[in-house]
């Protein structure tokens, strides 16, 4: 590979109606995501990255040797493309098996994982993201990064693996949902890939 790709969307930009509408998800792949992208790998041609080399996870965990530029941007084209891979047209099933057994030992039930999860996406101030992350000591957390931060990134303190990721910034939910950030919270949780996010929690291990 020459550059940091963005994957095609996995789903039509109108598969995840009525909860994430068609022109959403048209600008937000085709330009804001994209965008992300493209700045990436311009940042990486100004800064001597090697990208045949450095994934973007090892870019990510060394983020601070890098500019604003590279960290804006190197977040942006991981937290999207994980975004995009862990959604799915609705209806969204329950966890299973081991997984939903680990969100059992660590929030108490689903439901009370739903409320933590929606809670801290709610307030998110600003630009950000809400994650459900794999502890690097074991156990499922939740926690939150501004900007296009990203829980690999050391100094965010998350201390962990990101496997599901909610965007909250308004350019996700402003034309359909306008002010209304809850019922864009609450309208996520039927669109989760919870396949996606269990394979990704399966092969950390
Ligand atoms: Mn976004």
């Amino acid at each position: 590979e020459i550059n940091y790709q963005q994957l095609p969307l996995p789903y039509a930009y109108n598969a995840l109606e009525p909860f994430i509408d068609a022109m959403t998800m048209e600008i937000h792949h085709t330009k804001h995501a994209a965008g992300y992208t493209k700045n990436l790998n311009d940042a990486c041609v100004a800064e001597n990255v090697d990208i045949k080399t450095k994934s973007i996870t090892s870019l990510l965990a060394s983020i601070s040797k890098y500019s604003t530029k590279m960290r804006n941007n190197a977040g942006g084209h991981y937290n999207h493309e994980l975004f995009w891979q862990t959604m799915k047209p609705a209806p969204a099933s329950a966890p299973t098996g081991s997984f939903a057994k680990m969100i059992d030992a660590s929030f108490g039930s689903f439901v009370d994982f739903q409320k933590a999860f929606s809670d801290a996406a709610k307030n998110r101030f600003g630009s950000g993201w809400a994650w459900l992350i794999e502890k690097d000591n074991g156990g499922f957390a939740i926690c939150t990064t501004p900007n296009q931060d990203n829980p690999l990134m050391p100094e965010v303190g998350c201390g962990g693996t990101p496997i599901l990721g909610m965007d909250v910034w308004e350019h996700a939910y402003y034309l359909h949902y306008q002010n209304r950030r809850p019922d864009y919270i609450e309208a996520f949780f039927n669109v989760i890939n919870w396949t996606e996010v269990t394979r990704r929690f399966v092969l950390d291990k």
